[in-house]
């Protein structure tokens, strides 16, 4: 079983904005996050993930790219309050 879809997330709203960071001093260019969702990062000249939007919809194709990333570079948080999405608050 995955996680539940974003819109279903506890205090998750329909239109949510989020906000998504990459660690670059985390990113080793392995690229699953740009195969996850191919319109939500791109990887710069030295193999860096960047998120293409900053401030996308929540969408699964993001949270499945956070989830998949190796090293665990990739932030996902509620752009209206900062709350945590990705990784979820312990
Ligand atoms: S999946 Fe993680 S390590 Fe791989 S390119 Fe994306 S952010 Fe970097």
């Amino acid at each position: 079983m995955g996680a539940p879809p974003a819109q279903e997330r506890p205090g998750a709203r329909a239109g949510d904005r989020w906000h998504v960071e990459v660690d670059r001093s985390l990113c080793i260019g392995s690229a699953q996050c740009v195969h996850h969702a191919p319109d939500g990062f791109r990887l710069d000249t030295a193999r860096q993930s960047r998120p293409a939007d900053p401030d996308p919809l929540a969408n699964e194709r993001v949270l499945a790219a956070a989830e998949s990333c190796p090293v665990e570079a990739i932030m996902i948080t509620l752009a209206r309050n900062g709350e945590p999405v990705f990784p979820p608050e312990e």
